[in-house]
């Protein structure tokens, strides 16, 4: 084990919580939890306000799962979270931090689902009852006694499941487990009505609050851009294409993070490399020296790891994965505009973290402006460019050393000499795509500022722009087609264009073969001609769009 991981060691938590909790890659307690862990395990009442991830979960799952009796198979541990969502979250936050103490049971419970099956799973042992307030209330009207047992109470987000109603059953809720309970709340905001809650059910409360002091900037320029989380890559991908950097370093919160995000610029053919907590002391020392000298342009780290990087050629930070709170995002965009420099900051924001943002816009008192995604024709002028300066200072002197090869070669393959450079083009650019059309194609589409996530809070989709087209009837088909389905579809990234080159280069179509192309959030509908249809679909068997699996079947619509 390397040091930081004595992080969590340090928080005098049962071995196997902290053995499971360095397993999800996490290195070090965030704020609120590296305060809340202590309080909670001693038995304390307690009110943590903090902002939307800042790792609130982790917070009091771990002291919780570090109470309870595992030999005991009854409910002792009830969590509530305003929505059915955020109730199955927090469920698979506890399983993954008690993946190593066998014999912990965790039940989630929430409206929308049958309740037979949760109350005999409530019944048959689960420790840790996970559950919204008005289904939970449905329970207890069935059997009134089935919180008896319960002796740590957690309301997380309250804040939020007052604004949803929730006061009446919170009420019923406390009158049903005894009073001898630890109880823990956590809101992002203190309203009187969440005071008056903890005045009248909680008992001596420690207060955590996670401060948010004004912080400067300077001379950074900093800008966000809005993606989900599963389009991070590509979208760090595509905004290295055009930004002209001299060293950068990314910021993510995991150690697989690191790894994942490194692999795939070395495979861009990236001087790139990660950081993180695993890594050997003297290991990372010389990946810091590779970044100062050259040697490496990129490094991909967690914030401990990170911890005392001072190099000076760093242009740009990129923080792929969002900062717990804004002292630390000032701290890692102060990586850069070093000694005077100009910086560049980045911040990817997936929906549910527009509060951070916010947050950090008031405690720096600065904007931080919205970018987008380069485009086609600005990824293949960015590519141009960097061919051409690689090309210049060969091209001077070229003629007089290659002349005689070039005769040769323009001879022996009888072509001329621009079959030949187009040749050459194509070996040394590795086949990268360097027209408009084959650059649109390629590109992993991120959809920017339309939020596709389920709102966090209603639980709802938010609409897209084609949303109300999705409800649309199918149109005729035309003559001799069949329509075919993929399950790929606008969430994953996909638009008409992709799946169309896809199954052009693929299928070796014609392009009239193809008919019309109606891509929908969860799925998408192809035109293709009947005859031949099976050999197509074969031949489409292993295609990937988006770095998906097509999987194009024939869709019939009775
Ligand atoms: P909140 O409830 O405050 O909104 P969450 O508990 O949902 O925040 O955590 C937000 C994200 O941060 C989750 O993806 C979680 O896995 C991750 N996370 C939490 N704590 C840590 C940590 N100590 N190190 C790395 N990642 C963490
Ligand atoms: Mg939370």
């Amino acid at each position: 084990m390397t040091q930081e991981t004595g992080g969590f060691a340090a928080l005098d938590l049962n071995p196997n919580i902290v053995a499971a909790v360095v397993a999800t890659g996490y290195e070090e307690p965030s704020a609120i939890q590296q305060q809340s862990i202590p309080i909670i395990l001693a038995g304390h009442d307690m009110i943590g306000q903090a902002q939307t991830g800042t790792g609130k979960t982790a917070a009091f799952a771990l002291p919780v799962l570090n109470r309870i009796d595992v030999s005991k198979r009854e409910p002792q541990a009830l969590i509530l979270a305003p929505t059915r969502e955020l109730a199955l979250q927090v469920a698979t936050a506890f399983e993954t931090y008690a993946k190593q103490m066998p014999g912990v049971n965790v039940v989630a419970v929430y409206g929308g689902a049958p309740m037979g099956p949760q109350l005999k799973a409530i019944r048959n042992g689960a420790q840790i009852v996970v559950a919204t307030p008005g289904r939970l209330c449905d329970h207890l009207r069935r059997d009134e006694k089935v919180l008896s047992t319960v002796k740590f109470l957690v309301l997380d987000e309250a804040d939020e499941m007052l604004k949803l109603g929730f006061m009446d059953d919170l009420e019923v809720i406390f009158a049903a487990i005894p009073e001898t309970r630890q109880t823990v709340l956590f809101s992002a905001t203190l309203p009187s009505s969440i005071r008056s809650i903890a005045e009248r059910h909680l008992r001596d409360p420690k207060h955590v609050k996670i401060q948010t002091k004004t912080q400067t900037v300077t001379a950074i320029e900093q800008s966000h851009l809005m993606v989900h989380a599963d389009q991070k890559i590509p979208a760090v991908l595509r905004l290295l294409e055009v930004e002209e950097f001299d060293a950068l370093i990314a910021f993510v919160r995991t150690k697989q993070a690191t790894l994942d995000l490194a692999s795939a610029l070395e495979a861009k053919g990236y001087k790139a490399a990660a950081l993180n907590g695993d890594i050997a002391q003297n290991q990372r020392e010389r990946v810091i020296e590779s970044l100062k000298d050259g040697r490496l342009d990129i490094v991909v780290a967690t914030d401990v790891a990170a911890r005392g990087l001072d190099v000076p050629r760093i242009t740009h930070v990129f923080n792929v994965d969002m900062p717990y709170d804004p002292e630390s995002y000032v701290h890692r965009i102060g990586r850069t505009g070093r000694a005077g420099r100009e910086g560049r900051a980045l911040l990817l924001v997936t929906p549910r973290e527009r509060r951070m943002l916010q947050l950090i816009e008031r405690v720096t008192g600065q904007k931080v402006t919205e970018a987008r995604l380069p485009g086609p024709q600005a990824v293949l002028d960015a590519r141009i460019k960097k061919l051409t300066t690689s090309l210049a200072p060969l091209v001077a002197e070229a003629e007089a050393s290659h002349g005689e090869l070039l005769d040769r070669l323009t001879a022996d393959l009888g072509c001329s000499p621009r079959a030949l450079a187009s040749a050459l083009l194509r070996k040394a650019t590795n086949g990268q795509a360097l027209s408009l059309e084959s650059v649109e194609r390629e590109q992993p589409l991120v959809p920017t500022g339309a939020p596709r996530e389920r709102t966090e809070r209603s639980g709802e989709r938010s609409e897209r722009s084609g949303g109300d087209r999705e409800r649309r009837a199918p149109m005729p088909l035309g003559e001799g087609r069949v329509r075919c389905r993929t399950a790929l579809g606008a969430r994953d990234g996909i638009a008409a264009k992709n799946l169309l080159g896809a199954i052009l280069n693929e299928g070796g179509l014609a392009r009239d073969a193809i008919g019309r192309i109606q891509v929908r959030d969860s799925f998408s509908l192809v035109e293709l001609p009947e005859e031949g249809l099976e050999r197509l679909l074969s031949k489409l068997k292993d295609t990937r769009v988006a770095g998906k699996q097509l999987k194009l079947r024939r869709y019939r619509e009775d």
